[in-house]
């Protein structure tokens, strides 16, 4: 099995955001094993949704071990990937098509109400990822109206 390694400053915001080590695990092999993957410079970023939640890594590679960078994740849905900007050509690449992604939107759903946010898409397969910001900021603002909203 891959040594996964955290620094105590990412143990700690993986505490904080409720993420175990488990799920760490699991969504980095679940991006080597599908290339569901984006990639910049020597860091990738992954994504799963396990349950309900959709849990993001950024790690790169130390060897034969994993260094986690930052984790974060959010418990909207995730659907379609629209309103491709083509010239709006973001650093990462797709792991899979190997093409830079491009600022896109992604349209997320919780609790039977659906939104847009910006995401980072590949014009190729369509893949779509969120940024740590938007997570935090955006779809967590998000999910905290509608949360009061349903109140
Ligand atoms: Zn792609």
């Amino acid at each position: 099995m891959v040594e996964i390694n955290l620094s105590a400053e990412v143990r700690k915001l993986a505490e904080e955001r409720g993420i175990p080590l488990e799920q760490v695990r699991e969504v980095v092999q679940h991006g080597e094993e599908t290339k569901e993957k984006l990639l910049l410079d020597d860091q990738t970023l992954a994504k799963k949704r396990i349950g309900t939640t959709t849990v993001y890594v950024v790690y790169r590679r130390a060897g034969e071990a994993i260094d986690v960078v930052t984790v974060y994740s959010h418990r909207m849905e995730e659907r379609e990937v629209s309103d491709f900007v083509p010239d709006d050509v973001q650093p990462w690449r797709c792991g899979r098509c190997n093409k830079n992604v491009v600022r896109a939107s992604m349209n997320v759903s919780y609790l039977g109400i659906t939104r847009q946010a910006p995401a980072m898409a590949c014009p190729d397969c369509g893949v779509g990822f969120f940024e740590e910001h938007i997570v935090n900021k955006t779809l967590c603002t998000a999910m905290c109206l509608f949360e009061k909203k349903r109140a």
